[in-house]
């Protein structure tokens, strides 16, 4: 859809408000605040789409902030991945920032809110703590540290930031209400002790702020005018609004955060901490398995990301949590591949079979179009020669008249090439099926303009010339999950419904001219499917990954409903 056929959503008309209650259109800001505790996956994609789509239209700023307030989950690691993630989509962020960078600015801004009476350390044990906080309909209880004297705070948050104490003996609360209806602002923790290691400060602080003192005040250092989150963050809104009170100076720009459903995706996890413990586990093989919803997975997988875009454009953003069918990305990638992917033909389950009448030893080069979408694809030649590999799906030795495919004493068209007719089939002692034998009909080729060569017969099958065809791996992706939601069911986990058959690796042939092919490289293999060459190709042996299937089950659920 085009940026402005469509209607405006409401974050847009939020800000189109603002615009016209006198916000100026140049302090419009905006930024993506991923946490580097994980590879960002299909939900980050609506995020980011969101966020730097309004830059977009905007023509504002949009920053990467990596929210990295937790050193004991996040790396260096998911920082890169994020980065390469984010420019694959096709964004440009205006900087790069870190939560990390305001540290001491929010360290010295804790010190005054202590000056202030607004914060104090409190020695209690965690599970005190939590007692303490109520519940939504009993208010909390005051705890006895929360009348230190000024000094006393500021002497302890002291020794708290040299690394005088050990992990869990104190915390800096602010002081605001333990009768709050909103439990969040029932003296909310502002700073934990943590000695660990922090990926981009090291060893500097062994005090690490948490995520609702972070994050309103970053996006006021970074003067982002709409710092937009998902739902759950809906009562943290209380709470940042009291932490903006604080710090805010009233001649800056003051962020309003504001709230999007989250979007879930069917038959997948979208939560960089299940997703962490497929990958731990080995129930895949890393964050970029094809099979993954996360953006690298679907790259490795064949995505384009024009695919993932307008899938994002398209689901748009909502009020409400909600499902969102995996077949409706399927209708989007397959939409787009369509359009760009070359043709090639590529036999997953080969039956042998021999065209009698044509001479043995002999070969023939056929043209073959690239894309019947794009004209401007161009051609390349297939070998044709006397025996060849077809689907063994392709053949019956009887079949009513619906099947439209080979069946012995009928006729089908081999694309690219000429008819055939199936004359006999030989088995094995089991009654399997091994070699059809067929003539073909050497007037027929296609596309020579001979009378033979327009006879219509009713199938068209695509095949490889055994001698020529190249041997491929071809890995076959089904849901990673059997159920549509399985991070959602009572009293179960979603391991649970993990997919014995996720993956089958195959053997297939393909024609000759995929040798030369790169990683990343998309192909239509026709009339199964598109297919992505995997990095985990090499010389000696291609690898492809199925990225879809041909057949729409969008459509079919769009009918039923
Ligand atoms: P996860 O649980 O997967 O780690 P998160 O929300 O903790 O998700 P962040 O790295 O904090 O992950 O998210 C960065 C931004 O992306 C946030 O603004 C967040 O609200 C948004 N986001 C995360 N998941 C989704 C989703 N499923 N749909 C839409 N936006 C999302
Ligand atoms: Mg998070």
């Amino acid at each position: 859809m085009s940026e402005t056929s469509r209607s405006l959503n409401f974050i847009e008309q939020l800000i189109e408000e603002d615009l016209e209650n006198g916000f100026s259109k140049k302090d419009l800001r905006f930024r993506f605040p991923p946490e580097p505790n994980g590879y960002l996956h299909i939900g980050h994609a609506s995020s980011i789409c969101l966020n730097f789509g309004l830059g977009l239209r905007y023509d504002a700023p949009v920053n990467l902030r990596f929210d990295d307030t937790n050193p004991a989950k996040e790396e260096q690691e998911f920082v890169d991945a994020i980065k390469k993630d984010v420019k694959w989509l096709g964004f440009e962020w205006n900087t790069e920032r870190y939560a990390s960078d305001y540290f001491q600015q929010l360290y010295d801004w804790a010190v005054q809110l202590i000056k202030e009476d607004k914060a104090y350390v409190d020695s209690q044990s965690s599970e005190d703590m939590a007692e303490q906080k109520g519940t939504p309909t009993e208010v909390g209880k005051e705890s006895p540290y929360r009348n230190r004297s000024v000094e006393e705070n500021l002497k302890l948050f002291e020794g708290m930031k040299n690394g005088n104490f050990e992990e869990g003996t104190h915390v800096l609360r602010a002081k605001i209400d333990m009768a709050s209806d909103n439990m969040l602002m029932r003296d909310p923790i502002m700073y934990r002790i943590l000695h660990r290691a922090h990926h981009r400060t090291n060893t500097d602080w062994c005090i690490y702020p948490m995520y609702d003192w972070t994050h309103g005040e970053s996006d006021y250092i970074e003067q982002v005018s709409h710092s937009l989150c998902t739902l759950e963050f809906l009562p943290h809104r209380e709470l940042y609004n009291w932490f903006l009170d604080e710090v805010c100076d009233p001649a800056k720009v003051r962020p309003k955060q504001r709230e999007f459903a989250r979007r879930n995706l069917s038959h997948t996890v979208v939560s960089k901490r299940k997703l962490a413990q497929l990958v731990e586990k080995g129930v895949v093989n890393g964050w970029d398995d094809p099979r993954m919803p996360t953006i690298s997975g679907l790259r490795r997988r064949g995505y384009t990301p024009e695919s993932l875009r307008n899938f994002a454009d398209i689901i748009g953003i909502a009020k409400r949590d909600n499902l969102i069918d995996v077949s409706l990305l399927e209708f989007h990638v397959r939409e787009h591949l369509n359009k760009i992917s070359p043709r090639v033909m590529g036999v997953l389950n080969p039956l042998k079979v021999v065209i009698t009448n044509y001479p043995e030893g002999q070969e023939e080069w056929l043209d073959a179009e690239n894309n019947p979408e794009d004209e401007s694809a161009g051609s390349r030649q297939v070998p044709f020669s006397r025996e060849l590999y077809i689907e063994q799906e392709d053949f019956k030795e009887e079949a009513n008249k619906k099947f439209f495919r080979l069946k012995l004493g009928s006729e089908v068209r081999l694309k690219n090439g000429y008819i055939i007719k199936a004359e006999s089939c030989t088995k094995d002692t089991d009654g399997n099926i091994t070699e059809v034998q067929c003539t073909y009909d050497p007037k027929s080729k296609s596309g020579s303009g001979s009378p033979e060569s327009l006879r219509r017969v009713k199938g068209t099958l695509h095949w490889v010339s055994i001698a020529h065809a190249i041997p491929v791996e071809v890995r076959l992706y089904d849901r990673l999950f059997t159920h549509e939601s399985p991070d959602a069911q009572k009293d179960k986990d979603f391991m649970e419904f993990i997919n014995p058959d996720s993956l089958e690796v195959i053997t297939g042939y393909a024609e000759p001219s995929l040798k030369e092919v790169t990683a990343g490289e998309r192909f239509q293999f026709q009339r199964i499917g598109y297919f992505c060459v995997d990095p985990d190709s090499t010389a000696e042996k291609l690898v492809f990954n199925r990225t879809v299937g041909l057949r729409d089950s969008w459509a079919k659920i769009q009918q039923k409903n």
